[in-house]
């Protein structure tokens, strides 16, 4: 269970805070102690978990909430809201272009989910009722074209392939392709590398250059933590991202990535992955997160 370490940390803070009726300024001061390290300790960045606190500890001292009937209950109402708004508040979509198709760039790291998740948003748009297409752009891994083809398949949506020539000229050629037949939405699937480097970044921004996208999405995997952190904030330095999909969240996550991207990186996550099937994708509700964190 995803988020479980965390949510077990606040759920016993706050018991302790409910357990007290009236709250001094000083059990509050606690329990924010106690939320921090639960935060650290999820691998929330130190800033954030560090300003987080702060704002809360600030809004809860207030007279209002220390003189209210259920103090710990307003607290906690504080946390979900400083929570929620950390993750970006409403949550944010797909764009829409002035002309579709909507160009939708993906990137990240192998093995990240890029392909997988890929094809799952194809799979959305089409149960939207839109005619989404694919396009493989990762032609150094030999089978990526392949298990394109595959769960493009399942998913309904057609593949355009180009085998293995310059991924930027396909991606044209797809761009060109989608608009004569009709589709709203072109999914760019690019290459992977195990590390950020100069040659897929290069990549990158000429496909980004040529092919003007709506959104540009990082695919990260939830599971590394704070390191999923640092690459969306070198992929979006170098990229200047639209937006994250939160991959893996059916893994024994702490949650860290999901707390900490938009506060670090000012971009928002989009969608969030789990499980390796076709239905496992869903617009990212910072509130519904929230809560789920605070059980
Ligand atoms: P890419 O290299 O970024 O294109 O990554 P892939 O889409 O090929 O995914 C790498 C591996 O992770 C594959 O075995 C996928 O089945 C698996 N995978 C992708 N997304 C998820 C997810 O959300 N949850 C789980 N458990 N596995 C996933």
């Amino acid at each position: 269970m995803p988020f479980e370490g965390l949510a077990e940390k606040l759920s016993n803070s706050f018991k302790k805070l409910r357990s007290k009726g009236k709250l001094s300024e000083s059990d509050v001061k606690e329990a924010m102690r106690e939320v921090r390290l639960a935060l650290l300790e999820a691998d929330v960045n130190y800033k954030v978990a560090k300003e987080l606190t702060g704002r809360i500890t600030e809004r809860a001292v207030g007279e209002e909430v220390m003189e209210s009937l259920t103090p710990a209950q307003m607290v906690i109402k504080i946390v979900n809201e400083e929570l929620t708004a950390l993750m970006g508040g409403t949550g944010e979509r797909l764009k829409s272009p002035a002309h579709p198709p909507a160009i939708i760039l993906l990137c990240g790291l192998q093995g990240a989910g890029k392909t997988t998740h890929a094809a799952k948003l194809a799979y959305m748009l089409k149960s939207q009722g839109h005619r989404p297409l694919l396009a493989a752009c990762d032609v150094y891994r030999p089978a990526a074209i392949k298990q394109l083809q595959v769960m493009g398949e399942k998913a309904g949506a057609p593949v355009f392939e180009r085998g293995t020539q310059d991924p930027v000229e396909t991606a044209k050629e797809a761009v060109k392709h989608a608009k004569d037949y009709g589709h709203d939405y072109l999914l760019i699937d690019t290459a992977g590398r195990l590390q950020i480097d100069e040659e897929l970044m290069d990549e990158l921004r000429r496909m980004k250059e040529a092919v003007n996208p709506t959104d540009i999405l990082l695919t990260v995997d939830a599971m590394i933590g704070q390191e999923s952190v640092n690459v969306a904030k070198t992929f979006d330095e170098l990229l200047d991202i639209t937006g994250v999909i939160l991959t893996k969240l059916d893994g024994d996550t702490r949650g860290g990535a999901a707390l900490s991207i938009k506060a670090v990186t000012g971009k928002p996550i989009k969608f969030a992955g789990s499980g390796e099937k076709l239905d496992g994708l869903e617009a990212f509700h910072p509130d519904r997160m929230a809560s789920r964190i605070l059980g």
